[in-house]
C-alpha cells in the first residue's frame, strides 16, 4: 500500500502540490477516440438504459463501427442525426429531438432511463440538452428519466464519456440523511464478474451496504450523503467523484484495484474507512492472493525485463504501468496519459519509481520520435496507431481493450498480465 498521506480532493490545494513526481507536459496533435466510445461499455452495464446520441452522421458511423466491431450485444443506443442548421433553425432541432424520443419510447416501452448524449458538431453544441432532458422528463413523467451528458471529441480522453455520464447520474441520486448508516460507493464501471467478487469480499469483511456506480439498473439509485464513502475503481471518474464529494460524501484515498498489490491496497483503504483492520483483510483474501500469485508467476516469466511505453489514450496508463513494473518486472520507459489528475492519480505516479518519463498530454510527432529511439519491446497505444507501428516492427497492445476487459481484482491479475504477454509470445512464435 502507498505510504503517502491521504489526499482529500475537496480540500487539497493547488493541483501541482499533490504529485511530487516530475511530469512533462506536452501539447500538440492528439490522436484519441471521443467520449461517445464509452457508450460501448456503459450500455452493457446499465441494462435498462438507452443512449441516444444527438449528433451527426460521423457520430453514427463511429458508434456503428466501434460498437459493431467490438461487441455483439442487443443495441441499446442510436443516433439522432441533426443536419446543418443555423441558429434560426434551433426550434426545429428541439422539435426533431422530441419527435425522435417520442418515437423511440413508443417503440421501446421497457426503456426506463434515457441518456441524451451530446457531441461536438456545432449545431449540436448550440442545442441546450439540459433543457431538453428536463422537458422530456416532464413529458414522460413517471415513465422514463431523461438525463444528458457530453461525449464530445473536444474532451481529452474517450474515458471521460463515462465520467460525464456518471456525473449526470449523481444529480439524480437522493440526498442521504446525516445519521444514515455508513455505506460504500464504488465508482467506475467494473465487469459484473469483478463486481460480484468484490461484493463477496466486502460481505466477508462486514462492509456494507455497498453500491456500485454505474449501477446495473438505474431505477433505484442509492442515496448519497455524509456517511457515504466513495472509492474509485477507475482512474477516469474524477468529475463524478467531485460531484459526490460536493454532496457531503467522504473520499477514500486508495490505489486502483489493478494487480494483486493494487487490489489489496484498495481493499485495505475501503476496510480502513469502515474501521476494519488490515489483518482481517489479509485473512479474507489469503486464498485469492495465493491463486493470483501462482497464476501471475507464469506470465511474469514472459514479461520480466521487457521494456514498455504507454502512449496517452485511456487514463489507465499509470496503474497499469505500476502493476507491470512492480508485479511483473517490466521496465516502463515512458508512461504518457492524456490527463493526469494530481489529486486522484498522484500516488500511482509515485509508485512508478524513478527513471520513468511521465508525460501528460500528447504531441504525437514528438512522442513517435521518442518511441522510435527507444524501440520498447511493447507499446500500448490507440487503435489508429497500432498498425503503422506494427509495420515499423514494434509490438503493440490496444489500450482500449484494457477498458473493455475485466482486469481489476485478484482473479484477473494474471489475465491482465497475459494481455501484455500475448503480443510478445506471438512475436516470438512468428520469429521461430
Ligand atoms: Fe466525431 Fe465529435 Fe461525433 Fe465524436 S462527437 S464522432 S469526434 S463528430
Amino acid at each position: 500500500m502507498s505510504t503517502r498521506a491521504a489526499v482529500d480532493p475537496n480540500t487539497a490545494g493547488d493541483h501541482g502540490c499533490d504529485c511530487p513526481v516530475e511530469v512533462i507536459q506536452e501539447r500538440g496533435q492528439r490522436q484519441v477516440f471521443c467520449g461517445l466510445t464509452s457508450i460501448v461499455w456503459l450500455h452493457r452495464k446499465m441494462q435498462d438504459a438507452f443512449f441516444l446520441v444527438v449528433g451527426s452522421r460521423t457520430c453514427a458511423h463511429l458508434l456503428q463501427a466501434a460498437a459493431g466491431v467490438m461487441i455483439f450485444a442487443e443495441p441499446r443506443f442510436a443516433t439522432a442525426v441533426l443536419g446543418e442548421r443555423d441558429l434560426a433553425g434551433l426550434a426545429d432541432c428541439n422539435d426533431e429531438l422530441d419527435r425522435v424520443v417520442n418515437e423511440l419510447l413508443a417503440r421501446r416501452p421497457e426503456i426506463k432511463t434515457l441518456f441524451l448524449v451530446g457531441s461536438c458538431p456545432s449545431e449540436v453544441i448550440k442545442l441546450d440538452l439540459d433543457n431538453a432532458a428536463e422537458r422530456l422528463t416532464r413529458e414522460h413523467a413517471g415513465r422514463v428519466q431523461v438525463m444528458h451528458y457530453s461525449g464530445s471529441g473536444l474532451e481529452t480522453a474517450f474515458t471521460q464519456g463515462e465520467d460525464k455520464c456518471l456525473a449526470s447520474i449523481t444529480e439524480q441520486m437522493p440526498q442521504a440523511e446525516e445519521n444514515e448508516a455508513p455505506s460504500l460507493l464504488v465508482l467506475g464501471t467494473l465487469a459484473d464478474v469483478v463486481e460480484d467478487q468484490f461484493r463477496r469480499i466486502f460481505d466477508q469483511l462486514g462492509i456494507g451496504p455497498v453500491h456500485f456506480l454505474p449501477p446495473r439498473s438505474c431505477e433505484q439509485l442509492p442515496a448519497v450523503g455524509p456517511q457515504t464513502r466513495v472509492i474509485m475503481a477507475q482512474p477516469f471518474v474524477g468529475e463524478a467523484t467531485r460531484a459526490l464529494l460536493s454532496r457531503g460524501a467522504q473520499y477514500v484515498n486508495a490505489p486502483y484495484p489493478v494487480g494483486i498489490e493494487g487490489t489489496r491496497g484498495w481493499l485495505y483503504a475501503a476496510a480502513h474507512s469502515f474501521g476494519v483492520a488490515e489483518q482481517r483483510v489479509d485473512e479474507v483474501v489469503a486464498a485469492p492472493v495465493e491463486r493470483a500469485r501462482a497464476a501471475l508467476a507464469r506470465q511474469r516469466e514472459v514479461l520480466a525485463g521487457k521494456s514498455i511505453t504507454f502512449l496517452p489514450d485511456s487514463q489507465l496508463e499509470l496503474p497499469l504501468a505500476r502493476f507491470l513494473a512492480n508485479e511483473c518486472g517490466m521496465r516502463p520507459l515512458e508512461v504518457a496519459t492524456p490527463y493526469l489528475d494530481r489529486q486522484l492519480h498522484g500516488q500511482e505516479a509515485v509508485q512508478l519509481g524513478d527513471g520513468v518519463r511521465l508525460i501528460e498530454g500528447q504531441d504525437l510527432e514528438r512522442q513517435l520520435d521518442r518511441l522510435r529511439d527507444d524501440r520498447p519491446d511493447l507499446t500500448v497505444c490507440g487503435l489508429g496507431l497500432a498498425n503503422p507501428l506494427e509495420a515499423e516492427g514494434l509490438r503493440t497492445k490496444w489500450s482500449i481493450e484494457l477498458v473493455f476487459s475485466p482486469i481489476q481484482g485478484f482473479d484477473q491479475a494474471a489475465d491482465l498480465a497475459e494481455l501484455f504477454a500475448r503480443p510478445l509470445v506471438r512475436h516470438e512464435s512468428l520469429r521461430v
